[in-house]
């Protein structure tokens, strides 16, 4: 297997990861084993269904096969290093190390009947945001789909942590307005908006949804995904093709192409114009809608004009099947950039709605362990 990143772990080299076979793939490797193919569909079952992380536990398994799989194999290319729980628990973000000690992030959100999970993509990242902390690691490694698939499974693995150690008595609990019988049960909602830009790692990207999707492993229907981009114009054309119907959401930040190409330098290869195109062509395939991200920040981009000119570029040529996510910035350090206050927000949300574009204020989650979005950059609380 091609797998470049770990060069340090010789051990680790030449032995297939078992969250990146596809389905096909894990029968082959079974079949060459001289064994029946029906063994991948334990396994797949084991993987995805039991969400078994060692071939110890898979018990239906006879005992030298499982000494096989546990010498020649592995399940998942990363190493989970700590889990870090905010929010009174309810939110926990895991720091996975690359062999070579290079980290990734993901992050589990609980919510009232669902849970989400902020996957990364790559290690760091190459579209250098300026106000996101991911950027100014650099582009370190892209993630393979096993290594999505990995951080995913961990997530649902942790929900049972989650509910175990509940307590509807702290003042977490009612804050996010949980109860014992609001506890999510499973995972219900995956999206790529951890550490790096999807489309710049498309295939392994799209590689990790369709192992998530099948109906006869991890089962997670298509609508439950949402992946995020920097607005990387060809893969937006990718996914209007794509066959499975994921959720698009693009992060726009602002209307005006000056102030867009000084915060993100992808804007200067895809300007909005360029961009809104590929949406409307987007919209008019798939006739899903869209969500546009918009990061608030202080004295820059959280004007009411620019809520009005950003209510323009969302009508003109005919209204558009979108909504919009008002982000207020989290804190980055080394920047000179600042959080829009609470007042300048809702009248930014207000100007949308008043120009009948659906827009709502994400709530921040994560910050005291440093998971909130634009914070990943492989630190520890
Ligand atoms: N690269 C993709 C996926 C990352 S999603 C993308 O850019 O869409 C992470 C989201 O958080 C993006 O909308 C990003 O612009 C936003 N973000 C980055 N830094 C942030 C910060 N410091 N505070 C709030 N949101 C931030």
């Amino acid at each position: 297997m091609d797998r470049p990143d770990i060069h340090n772990r010789p051990d680790l080299c030449n032995r297939p990861d078992l969250y990146n076979l596809s389905f096909d793939a894990l029968k082959d490797l079974l079949v060459s084993w001289g064994q029946p193919a029906f063994r991948a569909k334990q396994i797949r079952t084991q993987l995805y269904q039991k969400l078994s992380s060692d071939p110890a536990e898979m018990s239906d398994l006879p005992k030298a096969l499982r000494e096989r799989l546990a010498t020649e194999t592995h399940i998942g290319g990363l190493t989970l290093k700590r889990v870090f729980k905010g929010d009174g628990g309810l939110t926990r973000k895991a720091l996975f190390a690359f062999p070579d000690g290079v980290v990734v992030e993901a992050v589990l959100m609980i919510y009232p009947k669902r849970a989400t999970v902020c996957v990364s993509s790559q290690a760091g990242c190459p579209m250098g945001c300026v106000f996101c902390a991911t950027a100014k690691l650099g582009h370190l490694h892209d993630l393979t789909p096993g290594m999505m698939v990995q951080q995913v499974l961990w997530a649902a693995r942790e929900i049972e942590a989650v509910r175990a150690e509940f307590d509807p008595h702290d003042k977490a609990a009612s804050r996010h307005r949980l109860t014992r019988d609001s506890l999510p049960t499973h995972l219900t909602n995956v999206v790529y908006m951890g550490m790096g830009e999807p489309f710049n790692n498309y295939d392994n990207w799209y590689g990790s949804v369709e192992r998530l999707h099948d109906p006869d492993g991890f089962n997670m229907g298509a609508r439950s995904f949402t992946v995020s981009t920097v607005g990387l114009v060809p893969g937006i054309l990718k996914l209007a093709e794509a066959p499975l119907q994921i959720n698009l959401a693009i992060s726009l930040h602002t209307a005006r192409d000056e102030e867009r190409s000084a915060l993100m330098p992808v804007n200067r290869k895809f300007p909005i114009a360029d961009l809104m195109q590929a949406v409307r062509d987007y919209t008019a395939k798939t006739r899903r809608r869209v969500s546009f991200e918009y990061v608030l920040l202080a004295e820059k981009n959280d004007t009411p004009e620019e809520a009005e000119e950003l209510a323009d570029l969302l009508t003109r040529g005919g209204k558009m099947l979108c909504h919009v996510n008002l982000i207020p910035w989290n804190p980055v350090s080394g920047t000179n950039l600042a959080r829009s206050t609470r007042g300048r927000v809702t009248a930014f949300r207000d100007i949308l709605e008043a120009r009948g574009i659906s827009a709502t204020i994400r709530i921040q989650r994560g910050a005291d362990i440093d998971a909130a979005c634009g914070q990943l950059a492989g630190s520890s609380a």
